[in-house]
């Protein structure tokens, strides 16, 4: 089997790569590399979900999709934009009208509507697939690794750093400099533009102008 890490092929072994590729929309380094072939496209289901994000970030989550995918790993977005009252009903989950933790129940956020990166499009969760079409929950392998470092590179800040019980490893966000507390009194002030946060230049003492 080849594709699947991205390592360990052989020259002989393009013909099953180039036969594979299609099936799980992964493609091997060295093949690309071999025949100049550079056809990897964003997925529809990935297309869908970039063109609801922030139009700020649009090009650097492409950009990292595009990165991976050569690389013969399947990224997929999960999830985007969540609106703020999508935001409150994930609150909700696992809490009761007082916000204490009901037994037996998993929370799924720690944050209300407002105070997350996805309720203005600067947040995606991904989830990676191996080539038998299974989720890859090895959050330090190969393919999660690669996703993550090359989010960073990009200018992403990964939920995989951040502190236990916090840590998030499929997220990944981008503030342009913002906190959630500056986008969302910018959103209740009406500086939206498409249903986007207008975001303003960010002066050097980090106050908004
Ligand atoms: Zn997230």
């Amino acid at each position: 089997m080849c594709c699947s890490k991205g390592m360990d092929y052989k020259h002989d072994k393009y013909f099953l790569c180039s036969k594979l590729a299609p099936i799980f929309r992964v493609i091997c380094p060295l093949h690309v590399k071999a025949t100049g072939i550079d056809s990897i496209k964003i997925s529809e289901h990935n297309i869908g979900h970039i063109n609801k994000l922030h139009p700020a970030i649009r090009k650097q989550v492409t950009e990292l999709l595009l990165s991976v995918q050569k690389l013969g790993i399947r990224a997929d977005i999960k999830a985007s934009i969540r609106t703020i009252e999508e935001q409150d009903v994930e609150y909700r989950k696992g809490r009761d009208e007082n916000g204490n933790d009901i037994e037996g129940k998993v929370r799924t956020t720690w944050v209300k509507g407002g105070y997350s990166y996805h309720n203005y499009g600067l947040a995606v969760d991904f989830e990676i697939f191996n080539t038998d079409g299974k989720k890859n929950w090895d959050f330090s392998g190969y393919g999660w690794q690669t996703l993550i470092t090359n989010a960073e590179r990009i200018g992403f800040t990964s939920g995989y750093r951040w502190a236990f019980p916090k840590n998030d490893p499929p997220h990944i966000e981008n503030s342009l400099g913002l906190t959630t507390i500056q986008l969302k009194a910018l959103y209740e002030n009406g500086k939206v533009k498409n249903g986007y946060v207008i975001i303003p230049k960010v002066k050097s003492n980090n106050s908004i102008s």
